[in-house]
């Protein structure tokens, strides 16, 4: 049965998911209050005024925008001057990938200052026109799958749903029983985008078992992303080739934005209440990904992929320093933060697009089996029907006739925002003041309707929050039934 609770009750119980979920926003930590209390009611309202009393907020000074990100999109990228600090991400363009042969029409550019690179178009697109696809470079479900994945309902690479549990093609992972596989061709992408990486299944390194459980019991879903990224190098300087560990060297360290997680999170407003507590997550974090990618010596056995050991040569000061010290990590931590989409993971070329508030690309996660329009201009794909999924599968379609040089970009935030709310949330949680065309206008819309009086007042403050909020929740929300 349904049950209100006690305020205290409400406010000690407020505490204890902050306390476990020190990365969520407010959205988040609602919908995780439901997870862990389901019998109870509690209005959004009563949420937030319990979590007031529980001392202070969520982590970032935005509902919309919660360190670890939840709905996709790109990078902290500053866009036109800085308002105020400017979070600057470093960035540079992405030498390993074939562009030209990914996205035929598209070429990457740096547009220096603060505004990093982007992507441009080579030719006339057309509304309409699927401009690529891509599949993540490294693959990580959203935690809430994981029931899904063990239940064999989800291949663990695709993230595609199966018509029923363990279906007569799909297969197990070869050591272990978390993970279920369309198919050969799935399983053998595994390795590849790290969806079931070897040094991390459980069957091949059981060192990795105290860092699968913190992301497992946190759903620290950010540090699950690091984790795969460093086993993807490390797998490729021990058993791969010089050539494959440097290329995944250049795309982490050069090729990707990033920001150093502590600098970020030590600018928002609450970080003093939680600095302690998340200073020792990442502590504690940071020693698990050691003990499991890098114990000393590395006499992990060879995984079976490799086809026998091979003598490895030890890691030299210089990597060890670049992938294995605590700045680094917090470093990786704070690139994935900026960087990670909620359908799958993170996409190389994806990456690149900058953000407009009013875009002329739209990313969809189709479902399998989706075919490009057949005669351009043509409409937008309709949403999925209920109960259909879209894989991990990233479509990037123009939304309307788009010139030769026009820089392609994309929404990072829900464009029914109001523009102050929007501009907020893309700072907390990109690092920017948004002075797009849009956000220009609507600025001297704005002035230009306030010039006879100050209008300004504590209930339109109020009613913007609300909505904010609410929008937040009704997209947190969404993403919950999309997954399911
Ligand atoms: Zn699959
Ligand atoms: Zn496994
Ligand atoms: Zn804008």
């Amino acid at each position: 049965m349904p049950s209100s609770p006690a305020e205290d009750e409400l406010v000690g119980a407020i505490k204890t998911v902050r306390d476990a979920h020190p990365e969520h926003g407010i959205a988040k930590l609602w919908a995780q209050l439901k997870v862990d209390n389901p019998e109870w009611t509690v209005s959004e309202k009563r949420f937030r005024k319990a979590l007031a009393t529980a001392g202070g907020t969520a982590s970032g000074a935005g509902a919309t925008a919660p360190a670890e990100k939840k709905s996709g999109k790109g990078k902290a990228k500053g866009k036109g001057k800085a308002d105020g600090a400017e979070l600057v991400a470093r960035t540079g363009l992405d030498s390993t990938l074939d562009i030209d042969n990914i996205a035929p029409k598209v070429k990457a550019k740096m547009f220096g200052g603060t505004r990093g690179k982007g992507l441009v178009a080579k030719s006339t697109i057309e509304a309409g026109e699927v401009l690529w696809q891509e599949e993540p470079w490294i693959a990580c479900p959203d935690p809430a799958l994981a029931p899904h994945l063990v239940s064999k309902r989800f291949c663990a690479h695709c993230l595609g749903e199966f018509s029923k549990p363990n279906p007569p093609l799909s297969l197990e992972c070869l050591t272990c029983t978390h993970a279920h596989f369309c198919n050969r061709l799935c399983l053998s992408r595994a390795r590849p985008s790290a969806s079931h990486h070897d040094l991390l299944c459980p069957g091949v390194n059981p060192l990795a078992g105290q860092l699968q459980s913190l992301i497992a019991g946190r759903e620290w879903r950010s540090l699950d992303v690091v984790a795969r990224i460093i086993a993807k190098w490390r797998y490729e300087r021990a058993w791969g080739t010089q050539d494959a560990a440097d290329e995944i060297t250049r795309r982490v360290w050069e090729g990707i934005a990033r920001v150093n997680m502590a600098t970020r999170e030590s600018e928002k407003a609450d970080w003093a209440t939680r600095a302690d507590f998340t200073t020792r997550q990442w502590k504690l974090a940071h020693e698990s990904i050691v003990t499991a990618l890098n114990p000393e010596p590395f006499t992990l056995a060879a995984p079976r992929s490799t086809r026998g050991a091979r003598k490895q040569r030890p890691l030299t000061d210089e990597e060890v320093s670049r992938w294995f010290s605590y700045e680094s990590f917090l470093e990786l931590l704070g690139m994935v933060n900026i960087n990670l989409e909620d359908s799958g993971g993170m996409y190389a070329l994806h990456a690149h697009l900058n953000h407009s508030c009013d875009p002329n690309i739209q990313v969809r996660n189709l479902p399998r089996g989706f075919v490009g329009p057949t005669q351009l201009p043509a409409p937008l794909p309709a949403r999925n029907p209920p109960g259909v999924r879209g894989t991990h599968k990233l479509t990037m379609l123009a939304r309307n006739t788009i010139t030769p040089g026009t820089e392609l970009t994309i929404s990072y935030v829900n464009l029914e925002l109001p523009r102050d709310v929007r501009r907020q949330a893309l700072r907390d949680g990109y690092g920017f003041w948004c002075e797009c065309v849009r956000c220009e206008k609507e600025r001297v819309e704005t002035e230009a309707a306030a010039q006879p009086a100050v209008t300004a007042t504590a209930d339109v403050v109020d009613d913007v929050t609300a909505k904010m909020d609410q929008l937040a929740v009704d997209q947190d929300e969404t993403a919950v039934e999309d997954m399911l």
